[in-house]
């Protein structure tokens, strides 16, 4: 279980002063300046060394990405900060924002220097409205006290701007996300171009999670080994799980990356409702992640690279809870319903497979479909995986994928008791 000492967010739940003063009582904002004194390629260099892999779902290795930014480049660079955080089961970053906002405003700083970009933004997620007020004021008091702008008292002339999106899922998606910062319609570009050579304004950018950006000021006042001490090799450091569902008590916690999924469930969130006994399945790293059956929930550990053997993902480690009570099929259609609703359109398995798969859905789950149907449904979802602009169509596949992989029987079961019930009632 993680140390109190080793947490780096203090005030997670908000029970301390979000302010300036109460922030910086907490260890925040300290010795700043001399972090930015080690230079901008032995920052990166200590970012890659903690072994800080991005938060955000996909786990690129955050001191990499980094890197990729040129060193001289007559445009300017950019830092983008991706708080659109919209995927269903996701709420860590929103504590971030109302109750640790001086970690990210840090970070931005930090960050941005070492890429040598003099100007970021953090892009919100349209429905967080009190969270953007609450990080503006944080933006606010470290532009009083002199921490950040021009000429400020850590030596990098740097301006943070918040933007607010309109509250679209695609909009979490970098590429889109910079569309609708440019102030056009939020659509994902075609890559290449990757941000990095061609991002904002056509210029280099980086985008980061929040939680990718809040967490480095500490690792650099603690140290890369200290960081890299925590957790698993490969998989290393704390993490913010938010888990949600059939538990006793929904919550976000840190914990170190690797912590059993059943250690994590029963000690921070009181277990599942009725006993490990009553589990179902787990969605273990938000709605785009294939669900676990109960068997795989037994023994595996949150990290990357666990999840990702189990044909599941780390995601953005956002835990769904199902237990026995659940309609799995349900569940699963309701999510397909959701990557239907929020496809930008743009290209054609996306827009019509997603259509195509929550209409199939919706058959099974009342059981008037074929068998031969189901195998079909998994075909469809193999031609919209990786054919698509960006990783929505991957989205709405991996569940269904999850679904057939893990809870097959159920939807034979279902459909056989559909075919009883019709033969009955002639
Ligand atoms: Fe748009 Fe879907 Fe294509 Fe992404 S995969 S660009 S959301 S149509």
């Amino acid at each position: 279980m993680l140390a109190d000492k080793d947490r780096i967010f203090t005030n997670i739940y908000g029970l301390h002063d979000v302010s300036l003063k109460g922030a910086m009582a907490r260890g925040q904002w300290d010795g700043t300046k001399q972090i930015l004194e080690f230079g901008h390629d032995e920052i990166i260099e200590r970012v890659k060394a903690s072994g800080l892999r991005g938060r955000g779902g996909a786990g690129f290795p955050t001191g990499l990405k980094w890197s990729f930014m040129p060193k001289e480049d007559p445009r300017p660079s950019y830092l983008v900060v991706n708080a659109d955080e919209s995927e269903p089961g996701s709420c860590k970053d929103r504590e971030i924002l109302r109750h640790d906002p001086h970690t990210l405003v840090e970070g931005c700083l930090i960050a941005s220097f070492a890429m040598r970009a003099h100007a970021c933004y953090v892009y919100f997620r349209g429905e967080y409205i009190r969270e953007r007020e609450a990080f503006q004021r944080a933006v606010d008091e470290a532009y009083e006290a002199g921490l950040i702008g021009k000429n400020n008292k850590n030596g990098w002339d740097f301006d943070l701007y918040v933007a607010h999106g309109a509250g679209a899922y695609i909009c979490g998606e970098e590429t889109a996300l910079l569309e609708s910062l440019e102030g056009k319609k939020g659509q994902p570009r075609m890559k290449p171009p990757f941000p990095a050579g061609s991002g904002l304004y056509g210029a280099p950018t980086t985008v980061n999670n929040v939680e990718s950006i809040a967490v480095t000021p500490t690792i650099l006042r603690r140290g890369a080994e200290w960081f890299a001490g925590l957790g698993i090799p490969n998989n290393t450091g704390t993490k913010l799980f938010q888990i949600s569902g059939h538990v006793e008590r929904p919550c976000v916690v840190e914990e170190e990356m690797g912590i059993p999924m059943r250690e994590l469930l029963e000690r921070h969130a009181g277990g599942v409702r009725g006993g490990w006994d009553n589990l179902l399945a787990v969605i273990p790293g938000g709605s785009s992640v294939p669900c676990l059956g109960t068997d795989m929930c037994q023994d595996i550990t949150m990290d990357f690279d666990s999840l990702q053997k189990a044909k599941s993902g780390l995601g953005t480690a956002a835990v769904i809870v199902m237990d026995k009570s659940t309609d799995i099929i349900k569940a699963i259609g309701r999510l397909s319903y959701f990557y239907k609703h929020e496809s930008c359109g743009q290209c054609t398995p996306c827009r019509e497979g997603t259509g195509w798969m929550w209409r199939v859905m919706q058959r099974l789950e009342r059981g008037e479909a074929e068998k031969h149907e189901i195998d079909m449904l998994f075909d469809v979802t193999k031609q919209v995986e990786g054919h698509t602009i960006c990783a929505l169509g991957d989205a709405a596949a991996w569940p269904i994928q999850g679904l057939i992989r893990n809870f097959r029987h159920v939807i034979e079961e279902r459909i056989d008791a559909a075919q009883a019930a019709r033969i009955a009632a002639e």
